[in-house]
């Protein structure tokens, strides 16, 4: 102890916690995940087990369990994320881009962009299926729709497509389904977008539709069930197409046009001079570019053909008093009800961005729509008589786009390119130049100068300059007369009426959404961060690929992180929804029996409890649909399953299963279903929605599934948005990568399914962001807290309903189902008047009645925190005791809270009130709802009035007038 005796300082010890703990690197995961491990803790002691290990062995079959963590990556900070994501998207180059074939630059107001795009109250919302508390983003769906069918001249939109190219696709199958003319053949013009006539290929083919591309000229002569054309065509020229209309529908063709809102805002509307489906993409109004993605595509017909239509229509009825109130209509025409014979298999759509789209409309209104269209209409005619001027040979009757021909245009594109300008190569001789909002007076002598063409003084060019557009082609209607595009003009006037929508709607900043199924889990800040930045919204999806490398290595990261996921070998993200990954997964499995000699393999056993998508899908891809069935327990029927196996040995093409299944249990012979399948010649389908279950536990890849689509806006954080965007991922074994869909221009036997090759590009850093993250621990650790959740709720409301299905050792896997039928026997309330009460306790209902009528599925997933959990099962038990009530007597039968709910705030507040039940019980059935109350803004929708009077457009201001005046 001592030195040379004399005394030594001894160095004083750390007491204190070590750097290695203050750094907390799982920091996220602790975020993301809702209770703490204290929490968890007390969760497992309530259903029975001490570890998280523990409860997964005893949810999960040993046959599937992975054997090894996930090769990814441990958690980083979010600090450290965004920094690694910064460098990844600092490898993309943002060049302008004047490449336009169905995509333009536009300005986001930045009041849209911070009050939409990036405001949760907006992208956490979920489908409108519960109409009375989405008021809100309905009323700017049905602006939207009513943009559309303005511009569009036609009756009726619906409120958003996946893209434009399927929106072409769908607007065939509408017209087969619709037209006179019983001819298998659809004409295309060339004159068409080449990603549209790439999907339009790949749609055709399973369906028997013969595609005759050509030029317009040669369309009357053909014998066709529908057209499509393109108006102004992908190069620019204006064409009149009234005669060639005339002519189709002589022969008993339907025609469908493809064309472009804002360039509408000048142009005679197609209804004018006849069409009967007008599709398109509503990008250019105020959505970037994104690299393909998500934009809100759009379909518009005419009031004959809305029964046929599909996606989403949003539509007027009435409340219970009597007030208008919005709700989606017509839902008969959808995959849930109609199944294989649902007129196509759009489920989740576009909304956030159609919402986007819409508000551009309502703030710049008709005539600032029209200035920004005449504005880039001029640009682009004192571009040609520059052009002109100097010699170079450009088209006539354009609206924003320069067909410029004989030129090099290889010579023209490298000058450009050092300018970071990029132009559209159409062929070595010829390009085409797009102007939009965004161009500038610098931009078109820049322009004009790769052509060595000189501007001196642009304003004089602009005197001497005629429009370009033909006076039989120009637009005398009137659009977007109603208030709503003429009001809120000033930003605060937006602002404040998108706050106002707002307020309307119980979205996820406000309420846990427990959609069984639909995965509603947290959508973090800083996974939503890189998304609007331009390096990730301003890139063109056309744009060369030594200005994307950073969009490459997104890709190919997220590509691998899935695969590794999943246990599959190979991912497509093209696919913009978990129906279009379906689509892909089950063309894959066709062209792989193809390729194999085996065409006849046409049968798809899909079991009964299976989402309305699937069965859609396998019709889309021309395979008969065999259902088969589901025992006692919930399970799909072994026994049925072998039958139908073996009765269709030789035309077996797929099985497709939803693992763990739509009935919330991990089966224990999914290993047993997939040797089965194999032995009978056909492909395992898994339809991976529920991967929130399976995420570092278990992967469908390596259990024997050849294929899976994942729902990015589910299990990998991706926003609902309120119905859209999603992305659908394809996974496939590696017999299958060959089948995936191709990219625009590349090699592959399967045809596109997207506009864009990589689908919604611009949302992927979102999934990226959520794996990096969360690590390998912390993922496996998400989905075990979201089996414990689930749990955890299905214990404590087991004294107060039945939970339907359960697996192995009494426990349910993510989601439960809560058994309501019996009580509806007992007392009339239905599930659905369940869902409604729960609105007056401040909660978004569980699904409702689906896998299985009378029923509400739970999913609270991992980000819902125990007081949530809490705070939702007290509202369900104080239901159960209001039903209790009414068995009793204490309540009314028919005239008692749940029946009349939800209670709005002129109801409860009004002078009269002549209910069985007092007014406070309506509106504050717990005490807690003084502190913090929801108000519903309208009373319960009326759901057959909306059906039989279909109205799908703004409400005419007098309607709100009377009621005012009647109030
Ligand atoms: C959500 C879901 C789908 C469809 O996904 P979309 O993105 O809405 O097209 C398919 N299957 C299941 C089980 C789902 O929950």
């Amino acid at each position: 102890m001592s030195n040379n005796g004399l005394p030594h300082h001894n160095p004083p010890q750390r007491t204190s916690p070590s750097l290695r703990e203050l750094e907390y690197h799982s920091a996220f995961v602790e975020r993301h995940i809702g209770p703490n491990d204290a929490e968890i803790a007390q969760m497992l002691h309530a259903i029975g087990h001490d570890s998280l290990d523990a409860m997964t062995d005893a949810i999960v079959p040993g046959k599937i369990k992975s054997p090894a963590p996930l090769a990814l990556p441990e958690a980083i900070t979010e600090v450290e994320a965004l920094a690694k994501i910064r460098a990844i998207a600092d490898k993309n180059q943002v060049f302008k881009s004047f490449i336009g074939q169905g995509y333009s630059g536009t300005h986001t107001p930045n009041v849209i962009l911070r009050n939409i795009l990036e405001n949760p109250a907006w992208y956490t919302a979920y489908t409108p299926y519960q109409a009375e508390i989405s008021q809100g983003r309905m009323e700017a769906l049905i602006n939207f729709q009513t943009m559309v069918a303005d511009l569009t001249g036609m009756e009726i939109a619906n409120a958003s497509l996946l893209d434009e190219a399927t929106a072409a696709a769908e607007a065939m199958t509408l017209a087969k389904r619709s037209a006179k003319s019983k001819s298998d053949v659809f004409f295309v013009s060339n004159g068409v977008h080449p990603q549209t006539i790439e999907v339009l290929k790949t749609r055709a083919e399973p369906l028997d539709i013969v595609l005759h591309i050509g030029d317009d000229a040669e369309a009357a002569s053909v014998d066709a069930f529908g057209l499509l054309l393109q108006y102004p065509d992908t190069r620019g020229t204006i064409r009149d197409y009234a005669a060639l209309t005339e002519a189709a529908h002589a022969r008993g063709a339907l025609v469908a046009v493809a064309t472009d809102l804002l360039a509408l805002t000048l142009l005679a509307s197609p209804g004018e001079w006849g069409a009967d489906i007008v599709v398109g993409n509503s990008q250019r109004f105020g959505v970037p570019f994104g690299f393909g993605g998500p934009h809100a595509g759009f379909m518009a017909c005419r009031d004959a053909y809305k029964r046929s239509m599909p996606g989403r229509l949003i539509g007027v009825s009435i409340d219970a008093e009597g007030k208008p109130a919005y709700r989606l209509t017509l839902q008969t025409r959808e995959q849930h009800i109609r199944r294989e014979k649902a007129t196509s298999n759009i489920c989740t759509a576009q909304v956030l961005l159609a919402v986007m789209a819409s508000m551009y409309a309502v703030y710049h209104g008709p005539d600032g729509l029209a200035r920004i269209a005449r504005r880039t209409h001029r640009l682009t005619a004192i571009l040609a008589a520059a052009l002109r001027k100097a010699g170079v040979t450009v088209g006539d009757d354009f609206f924003d786009t320069l067909h410029v021909t004989g030129v090099d245009a290889g010579a023209i594109h490298a000058k450009a390119q050092a300018q970071r300008v990029n132009l559209r190569r159409i062929d070595g001789g010829s390009l085409s130049i797009s102007l939009d909002e965004t161009t500038t007076r610098s931009d078109v002598i820049v322009l004009a100068g790769l052509f060595d063409a000189k501007i001196e003084d642009i304003d004089a060019l602009d005197v001497d300059t005629a429009d370009a557009i033909p006076a039989t082609s120009a637009r005398k209607s009137a659009f977007l007369q109603h208030p709503v595009f003429n009001t809120h003009h000033s930003e605060h006037e937006l602002l404040r009426y998108m706050r106002q929508l707002a307020d309307k709607d119980l979205a996820m900043d406000r309420t846990m959404i427990p959609l069984g199924s639909c995965t509603m889990k947290l959508n973090a800040t800083a996974e939503m961060i890189p998304v609007t930045w331009p390096e990730f919204a301003n890139i063109h999806p056309l744009a060369p690929v030594e200005q994307t490398a950073g969009y490459k290595q997104l890709i190919d990261e997220l590509e691998a992180m899935l695969v590794e996921c999943t246990g599959y070998d190979a991912v497509s993200l093209q696919p913009n929804s978990g129906a279009q990954g379906e689509f892909a997964g089950l063309l894959a499995i066709r062209a792989y029996h193809r390729s194999r000699g085996e065409n006849h393999r046409d049968v798809c056993l899909i079991p009964e409890s299976a989402h309305g998508t699937n069965p859609a899908s396998a019709h889309m891809c021309g395979m008969t649909v065999v259902v088969t069935k589901c025992d006692s327990n919930g399970n799909v029927d072994l026994d049925d399953i072998r039958a139908k196996a073996e009765k269709y040995s030789d035309r077996l093409a797929a099985l497709m299963i939803t693992y763990p299944s739509t009935h919330g249990v991990f089966e224990e012979d999914v290993v047993a279903i997939c040797d089965i399948v194999h032995q009978h010649g056909g492909q395992v389908y898994t339809d991976g929605a529920n991967m929130n279950a399976l995420v570092g536990v278990a992967k469908p890849g390596k259990w024997g599934s050849d294929v899976s689509h994942l729902n990015l806006h589910k299990t990998f954080c991706i926003p609902h948005g309120g119905g859209g965007p999603g992305v659908g991922p394809c996974a496939v074994k590696s017999h299958l990568a060959p089948f995936l869909p191709r990219t625009l221009g590349g090699e592959g036997d399967v045809g596109m399914v997207s506009a864009a090759s990589f689908g919604s590009a611009s949302i992927l850093p979102i999934s990226w962001m959520y794996i990096t993250l969360m690590g390998t621990a912390g993922l496996r650790k998400a989905t075990q807290v979201a089996l414990l959740n689930a749990n955890y709720i299905a214990k404590r409301l087991a004294p107060h309903y039945k939970t339907l299905y359960t697996g192995r050792n009494g426990l349910v896997a993510h989601e439960c189902i809560l058994d309501l039928r019996p009580l509806k026997d007992s007392t009339g309330i239905s599930a659905e008047d369940v869902a409604k009460r729960l609105i007056d306790f401040g909660f978004h209902a569980p699904t409702l009645s689906f896998p299985v009528a009378g029923t509400l599925m739970v999913e609270p997933t991992e980000s819902e925190s125990l007081h949530e959990l809490d705070r939702f099962i007290d509202a369900m038990i104080e239901i159960r005791e209001e039903i209790r009530a009414i068995e009793d007597g204490r309540l009314d039968r028919e005239d008692n809270p749940l029946r009349n709910a939800p209670h709005t705030a002129t109801m409860v507040a009004g002078s009269e009130w002549t209910h069985a039940y007092p007014r406070e019980l309506a509106a504050f059935p717990l005490p807690v709802l003084k502190l913090q109350k929801y108000w519903s803004p309208v009373a319960r929708v009326d759901n057959v009035y909306g059906d039989k009077n279909v109205m799908c457009a703004c409400i005419p201001v007098d309607a709100y007038k009377e009621e005012a005046e009647e109030a």
